[in-house]
């Protein structure tokens, strides 16, 4: 007979971690596609656009011309080169090449950003909702993430007097995200220099993911790291090219850091995962200088496709939309139709909710508590109109038929 497994024998670090719910649900719904349902799905995190072909036919010339060995732990020099030419073209930014780390996605940035500044119980500030890897990370390098609440009701604005009352002596850093996952908001210049007079008051690092940056359909993106030099030297950028370049399989982000930051993020990653993949590393080069064009098509598509969803979204009773200004999701209030039943179930929280419209629609979407939020549900709009639509017509039959 096999032995029961002792847990004892795991980490304490590995214990406190919830797997992500995002990738759970993603499965979930993945299942029942394999299974033979017709699902449509919100949940993917990815755009559903092909890798622009002149980045595809770089890595297959790489790979031809056998340039497939080991590069630099920290990244290829040309690859940080463009890097830093991407930063002052599009950002306004001066960073040198050894303040560049390139890494497997922005995840593995952010990752290595914490291993580098957190202490065991160091405590992070965290803006509620939030990317969910955020306080998984922070809790697997021994810190305490510390959520600020943002409120759907305002847009959710920044509470300053909220993030004050927050501080302590453990407070060591900030983690920003604009564009943002899970609310498509973007901050404004204004929000981005109180979050770095904030930081500079409490002598903490911010790390800002700017993912999202591409994908902007109202306003525009501005890096905290431009407000200031002051706020650049305690900024730990983050950018990559999984959601601007729809490389999200090729694993290549990066961090632009003060020097002594980036030095340390390349040990660490010099001694756990090396250099990010070689051909993906060459091809992000020719992404960053030559790929413009595909970049603009997607982020088009991408804002129409966000026009459709809220127009569609307007139509279905009881849910309510947060207008997002970038990224490729919606947040939807659904908690105006908690206590009411389909076929005598009742709808208790964003679970019931999920789980229903997947069981009886097939519309898979992710629960908002998975973001700090359970009032919501995450829809994402990384498909095409004709599944939003269709999507949306079934979220309505099965709002139609609560009671
Ligand atoms: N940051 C945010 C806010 C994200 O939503 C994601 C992916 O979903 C990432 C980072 C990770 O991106 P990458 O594929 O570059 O690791």
């Amino acid at each position: 007979m096999k032995s029961e497994f002792d847990f004892n024998m795991l980490s304490k670090r590995s214990s406190v971690i919830k797997p992500s719910t995002t990738m759970l649900v993603d499965d979930q719904a993945k299942a029942l596609v394999a299974a033979g349902e017709d699902v449509i799905s919100f949940c993917a995190g990815e755009p559903d656009f092909p890798t622009p072909d002149i980045i595809k036919d770089k890595a297959i010339d790489i790979i031809k011309n056998g340039w497939t060995g080991y590069t630099s732990a920290s990244g290829l020099m040309s690859l940080k080169e463009a890097i830093c030419r991407k930063l002052k073209r599009d950002n306004n930014l001066n960073y040198a090449p050894e303040q560049i780390v390139v890494s497997n996605g922005a995840k593995h940035s952010i990752y290595n950003a914490l291993q580098a500044i957190i202490n065991e119980e160091d405590e992070v500030i965290i803006p509620n909702p939030f990317w969910v890897s955020y306080p998984e990370m922070v809790k697997l390098n021994g810190g305490k993430p510390v959520p600020v609440e943002l409120d759907g009701d305002d847009g959710f604005a920044y509470h300053f007097e909220r993030l004050e009352a927050l501080v302590t002596d453990k407070t060591k850093a900030i983690i920003i995200n604009s564009p943002n996952n899970p609310t498509g908001v973007v901050y404004s210049r204004e929000t981005l220099q109180m979050i770095g007079e904030f930081a500079c008051r409490h002598n903490l690092w911010i790390i800002s993911d700017e993912v999202y940056e591409k994908l902007v359909y109202d306003g525009t993106h501005v890096s905290i790291a431009e407000i200031s030099d002051e706020i650049k030297e305690r900024t730990i950028l983050v950018n990559g090219l999984s959601k601007a370049y729809s490389m999200t399989g090729w694993r290549i982000g990066y961090m632009a850091a003060p020097t002594e930051i980036a030095k340390v993020s390349g040990s660490i990653q010099s001694h756990s995962t090396s250099n990010p993949n070689t051909i993906a590393q060459h091809a992000a080069v020719t992404a960053l200088d030559d790929a413009e064009e595909a970049l603009t098509e997607y982020a088009e598509i991408f804002r129409k496709r966000r026009d459709l969803m809220l127009r569609e979204l307007d139509l279905v009773k009881g849910v309510t939309v947060i207008r997002p200004q970038g990224a490729f999701y919606v947040m939807a209030n659904i908690s105006e139709l908690y206590g009411k039943s389909y076929q005598g179930e009742i709808i208790n929280d964003c679970w019931d909710f999920a789980r229903m419209l997947l069981d009886t629609e097939k519309v898979a979407t992710v629960p908002g508590s998975a973001f700090g939020d359970d009032r919501m549900i995450r829809m994402a709009y990384a498909c095409s109109d004709e599944r939003i639509i269709e999507g949306i017509r079934r979220m309505k039959e099965f709002t139609d038929a609560l009671d």
